[in-house]
């Protein structure tokens, strides 16, 4: 008997948890309705004001090194909301400066917007001083405390998120963006769609030249059920694609393909801070020849340089 209560109240919230859109009245304004969690006050994404963002000298700047290990597999699926690859067994983070657990890639997706041949709108769902971007890139991390995803979706320190924007400003075709693209169109363009990628390659190819600057905040999934669960690290520097694959982003990817329903806007509007506090390493020091270095090495160089004064 309370068996049977128990299994049937817990079917009818799956059939609420899936039971969600980016528009009308299933759309992000409703979410709290069955998903609690996505009207709480730490929600994300959010507006990023960057003149407020507070320097941490214990955010590290980003080893690149971190995305260079291809996942044992990747598996590219259509949920109907995003297109996404599931890696298995994916790279592992274990920099406590960088973030406050070691933690595993599990999978990557994408938000976007709209595109025609002759414009583009939306996509991105975090926002820099007001700005969206075309669309933006989420690469899940989970808490290697945890079994895996899923166990760590809810908890409170279970998700490091990282996040790169995607601007429409590249002259010519993002080869590595185009390969992620078009396995995505041939496996997963209609919902339920899914294929196993052969050709493995790492989510370092996919991100842009410069991490350096980044933005780190406390939030939460961006797509119900909103769990308050996420370190969020969003990068400054965006990946760069042409028109013409912000539009096979915009149109080849299915809701229902039978009926014609792309996936697009596929962004939550951005939600308020409540008082968060957004923070970001210290910048890197313009040197004149170009190059690039920490304060702790300008500091070493003058250093060295009244050392050498001194003995004249
Ligand atoms: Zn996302």
């Amino acid at each position: 008997m309370w068996q049977a209560i128990i299994l049937s109240t817990c079917l009818a919230q799956l059939t609420f948890a899936a039971d969600w859109s980016y528009t009308g009245d299933t759309g992000p304004a409703n979410w709290g309705i069955n998903n609690s969690d996505c009207a709480l006050q730490a929600q994300s994404p959010i507006n990023i004001v960057t003149g407020n963002a507070q320097t941490d000298d214990n955010l590290p700047i980003v080893d690149r090194s971190y995305f260079y290990q291809p996942s044992d597999g990747m598996l590219v699926k259509n949920n109907g909301h995003t297109v996404q690859v599931d890696l298995i067994n994916g790279y592992t983070i274990n920099d406590n400066n960088l973030l406050p657990f070691p933690a595993k890639a599990a999978q990557y997706h994408i938000h976007w917007g709209t595109a025609t041949a002759s414009a583009h709108t939306g996509g991105s769902e975090h926002t820099i001083d007001g700005r969206q971007y075309f669309g933006e890139l989420h690469v899940v991390h989970y808490n290697t405390k945890y079994a895996n995803l899923s166990a760590a979706v809810s908890q409170s320190d279970g998700l490091a998120v990282f996040g790169w924007f995607i601007d429409v400003t590249y002259p010519q075709t993002n080869l590595d963006i185009q390969n992620l693209l078009d396995l995505a169109q041939t496996n997963a363009a209609d919902k339920n769609d899914n294929g196993t990628i052969t050709n493995r390659f790492s989510v370092e190819t996919l991100i842009p030249p410069n991490l350096n600057e980044y933005y780190r905040y406390k939030g939460s999934l961006t797509t119900p059920p909103c769990y308050e669960s996420v370190v969020w690290t969003v990068f400054k520097s965006p990946i760069e694609i042409t028109q013409a694959q912000a539009i096979q982003l915009a149109t080849a990817y299915y809701e229902n393909q039978a009926a014609n329903m792309v996936i697009e806007n596929n962004f939550r509007p951005v939600l308020p801070l409540n008082g968060r506090t957004v923070t970001k390493p210290r910048p890197l020091v313009q040197q004149s020849s170009g190059s690039t270095s920490t304060p702790h090495m300008i500091t070493g160089f003058i250093t060295m340089a009244l050392t050498v004064a001194s003995l004249l």
